[in-house]
């Protein structure tokens, strides 16, 4: 207990609770509650800066009820419609209430599975999964604004293909984490391209193509995320030496023949892929066609990394309220319109595969391809 001859006062815990705990378990009750505090106004909405309805940029607001599920209305004095007051926002159209989406957020960053934060929030798995992919595409706009500016280290990592949640016609299935049929670097697995500044700086990850990368594919990485002059540890990567030259990037080839030094290495970026194997590994697999998703996932943890689950959520929070997308839920399974590198890549692999069908069907008819391409 504590020493009691040391007056104390809080204005979280009763004088009571106070002689009965030690100095840091109130120290502890006192920051978990500021922390919720804090969370709890970054989750509150703020009103809309233009009328979603009118379009008016000044609008005057006048609270206007409340929806069936609770949720705030608000009525444009402009042209008197009414509007709920997360018009555009991640909870937009979702009856789960704020509690819920932290909730979501921090299983999504502690990288817990879509079943177990159902369990923790009850509510089907399913919603789960379409607020996890709501959350996960909402946040792209966060890992897009990352820039590598300082001396970073730049690979590439290789995941195998995979078609969970739906079957693919084009190829026979393996067992789940189970190896790609051919062996080395083919058109069978997903290269992830990864840049990381050297002391926990920036880090930005994301999938171009499938297979060996080729200049033209991995250029947006060059063009939007590594800052022109930046130094560079590059691996042995044909592609890389143009495109950093290119872009007056100056650089040091770490070839697989040669001793790493304290200076010259890649054991930050290796590091880094280790970390996302293992993930990978976990999940048994991200579906190829979220792999962009996730890799958004990847760049951000590692942008909150030394940030506990709390200042995390809190981070998050404050960033998304910047942001407004307007899509259907059902596109996020149906449409792939926010993946469309890793698609077009995709479907060309399926149209280059097209003249050998790999799965013979069992009355000996071929399947065309093409066509199912197309329904990707
Ligand atoms: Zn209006």
């Amino acid at each position: 207990m504590r020493n009691k001859d040391v007056d104390r006062k809080s204005d979280i815990l009763r004088d009571a609770v106070i002689d009965e705990l030690y100095d840091y378990q109130i120290d502890k009750v006192e920051m978990m509650v500021r922390d919720m505090q804090e969370l709890n106004k970054a989750s509150c909405i703020s009103y809309p800066s233009a009328c979603p309805k009118c379009g008016s940029n000044s609008p005057r607001w006048i609270k206007g009820g409340f929806t069936g599920s609770g949720k705030q209305l608000i009525r444009c004095a402009d042209c008197n419609a009414r509007s709920t007051v997360d018009h555009g926002q991640l909870t937009w159209y979702s009856h789960q209430d704020e509690s819920k989406w932290n909730t979501l957020i921090a299983d999504t960053f502690d990288e817990k599975p879509i079943a177990h934060t159902a369990a923790d929030i009850n509510v089907n798995p399913k919603t789960v999964f379409r607020m996890r992919h709501k959350l996960l595409v909402f946040m792209e706009p966060l890992a897009e604004s990352l820039i590598l500016s300082r001396p970073a280290e730049l690979d590439e990592t290789f995941v195998s293909e995979s078609h969970k949640g739906y079957a693919s016609e084009i190829r026979s299935s393996h067992k789940r984490g189970g190896s790609a049929r051919i062996q080395g670097i083919s058109d069978d697995l997903v290269c992830l391209t990864t840049g990381v500044e050297r002391q926990q700086g920036t880090s930005y990850i994301h999938a171009y193509n499938m297979g060996r990368p080729k200049s033209k594919e991995v250029e947006p990485f060059f063009k939007d995320h590594v800052k022109p002059g930046t130094y560079m540890w590059v691996d042995g990567e044909r592609c890389f030496p143009a495109l950093l030259s290119q872009y007056n990037c100056d650089y040091h080839t770490i070839k697989s023949n040669t001793n790493p030094d304290q200076v010259n290495h890649l054991n930050n970026v290796n590091s880094w892929h280790k970390r996302i194997k293992d993930l990978y590994e976990y999940y048994r697999g991200v579906a190829t066609v979220y792999i962009n998703r996730y890799a958004t996932l990847f760049s951000l943890k590692q942008k909150y990394i030394g940030c506990d689950i709390q200042e995390i959520v809190l981070k998050v929070r404050k960033s998304l309220r910047k942001i407004s997308q307007y899509f259907f839920i059902k596109d996020l399974q149906t449409k792939h319109i926010f993946d469309e590198c890793t698609v077009m890549a995709h479907r060309e692999y399926c149209k280059q595969h097209s003249a050998k069908p790999v799965i013979p069907l069992q009355n000996s008819e071929s399947i065309n391809i093409a066509d199912m391409a197309l329904t990707f």
